[in-house]
């Protein structure tokens, strides 16, 4: 007997194949009772409040503070502060220096952030903790490269800061968000008034926590919490000079109406209804699994989801049997635990939302498939989901449904691609698979959409720049383009 033989037969067979769990801890994080807003560099009690929760059970985490138009205003005057007495004016090296500390801090604490992100908003462990976070403190270290060189990302140009930036983002990419908006406007000199989503507030006021630490002057970033109604107020802000935006379409259309004609600058990140292009020469099985990270990653919750697959005729067949046998493979459930793929849905708001789009597919003709799984009862969730027989005018082919659904349509002739890919009120991103470097290049030439992925979705680089066209809004977030939004030129 060799030994191979002989380890072999030692072997305990495990009576059942399935993965045990494997909770993350969640006991290195330490959620407060209550929060009050981050203004001036100290906790300011709030005038109300309500309760956040965790999606995937329901629990309450946290009382945390609905911030009213004079706490808003109260934010802005400590970030006026700031800018004209100090952030402005000193050097920007030091600028640097606080912004590779807060990188650094991110970094350190990196486990109790990715934590606290799937607590609060529902998202995998394995997504907060190898996505959000190392992209996070990505972001700050690049920008923080930038600070001391804005004269030559503008040769020629004199650029300055803008003053203060109100920023309003979502609750898909808590942190992340954060990070997109803060690290620019901070490089580029400005201060900051900063709004987290309402049902994703704690990691944003743990940040706080990470810019005492780092010894952020009081008043640079200043964090205030509540629904629509404080984003309202940021944007009608007498002393705002510029808002960044990232959400839905919806909301940016009343944000742009709000500041047409008060020369305040505007950026908006929206929407998207991406297409994820399959030709019959690509490499199927990492196609699938492209396939499977554009729509499934982060429950759908992405702006610049693949969220419709074309694929060319001749391999409709191979690709939708691989896609659903790879579906049955997805792990649904609890967010902390290690293997799961797809966490809780963020809101029952948003949980409505995908259920009346699907429920559209189904009433218009298209045909729904579901993976045989066990869904939790407490708390929000949808399975993953894959409607063929769809046709271009339905609603899941035309509208965001920001949810775990992917929409299946053909096409036969590159031109048809381009056709039907455009064929949206979006442009915000799309996947082009394909052996073929030169068909790559052909059809990124005719996509309306700010970022093309070849033979990869959804990879994000803090240097590589980031927005739409259409209706996924204007501006680009990331790369050096991403400095312009925040600075002034002479
Ligand atoms: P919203 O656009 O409402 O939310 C984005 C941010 O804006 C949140 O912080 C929100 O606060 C705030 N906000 C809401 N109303 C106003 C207002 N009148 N003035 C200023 N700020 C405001 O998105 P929802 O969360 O309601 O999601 C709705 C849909 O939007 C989703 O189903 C999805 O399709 C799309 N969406 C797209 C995103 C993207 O990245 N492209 C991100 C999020 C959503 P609050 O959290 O309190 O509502």
């Amino acid at each position: 007997m060799t030994d191979v033989e002989r380890r072999r037969e030692r072997a305990p067979v495990p009576k059942d194949w399935t993965y045990a769990s494997a909770p993350e801890a969640r006991d290195i994080v330490r959620i407060a009772d209550r929060y009050g807003h981050y203004i001036g560099g100290d906790w300011v009690e709030p005038q109300e409040t309500y309760t956040t929760i965790s999606p995937a059970n329901e629990e309450a985490l946290a009382e945390v503070g609905q911030a009213t138009v004079p706490e808003v205003e109260q934010a802005m005057a400590a970030a006026r502060d700031a800018f004209e007495n100090g952030w402005s004016g000193i050097s920007p090296s030091e600028r640097a220096k606080y912004l590779f500390r807060i990188a650094r801090i991110l970094q350190e604490r990196s486990r109790e952030f990715a934590v606290l992100e799937s607590l609060n908003g529902g998202k995998p462990i394995k997504e907060s903790r190898d996505v959000d976070l190392p992209l996070s403190a990505a972001h700050f270290f690049y920008y923080a490269g930038w600070a001391d060189k804005l004269e030559y990302a503008f040769p020629n140009r004199r650029p300055k800061p803008i003053g203060v930036a109100g920023q309003i983002i979502p609750w898909n990419f808590p942190l992340l968000m954060l990070a997109w908006k803060i690290a620019p406007a901070l490089a580029a000199g400005n201060t900051v008034v900063l709004k987290p989503a309402e049902t994703t507030p704690l990691s944003a006021l743990l940040f706080c926590d990470v810019l005492r630490q780092a010894e952020l002057p009081p008043g640079v970033v200043n964090i205030v919490t509540g629904d629509g109604r404080t984003g309202a107020a940021i944007v009608k802000a007498d002393g705002v000079d510029k808002v960044a935006f990232t959400g839905s379409t919806e909301v940016g259309k009343a944000i742009q109406r709000e500041l047409a004609g008060t020369g305040k600058k505007l950026t908006l990140e929206l929407g998207g209804k991406a297409a994820n292009i399959i030709f019959d020469d690509a490499a199927l099985d990492q196609a699938i699994e492209g396939i499977i990270n554009g729509i499934y990653f982060n429950q759908g919750h992405v702006c610049c989801a693949g969220s419709r697959l074309l694929v060319q005729e001749s391999i409709y067949e191979p690709v939708v049997s691989k896609l659903k046998r790879r579906l049955t493979t997805l792990r649904i459930g609890d967010p902390l635990d290690k293997n799961t793929d797809i966490g809780a849905i963020n809101s029952k708001q948003q949980l409505d939302k995908i259920n009346e789009l699907v429920a559209s597919g189904e009433e218009e003709g298209a045909e729904i498939y579901q993976p045989p799984c066990r869904l939790p009862e407490k708390g929000y969730w949808f399975a993953p989901t894959v409607f063929t027989n769809v046709a271009q005018s339905y609603r899941i082919a035309q509208e965001e449904i920001f949810g775990p659904v992917l929409s299946i349509l053909t096409f036969r002739t590159p031109e048809e691609a381009v056709e039907k890919a455009n064929n949206t009120p979006y442009g915000l991103s799309a996947g082009v698979w394909t052996e073929k470097g030169s068909r790559i290049l052909w059809m990124a030439e005719r996509l309306r959409a700010g970022v093309i992925w070849a033979n990869t979705f959804n990879r994000f680089d803090p240097s590589s720049p980031f927005g739409g066209y259409k209706e996924s809004g204007f501006g680009r977030e990331g790369g050096r383009h991403g400095l312009g939004p925040y600075l002034e030129f002479d």
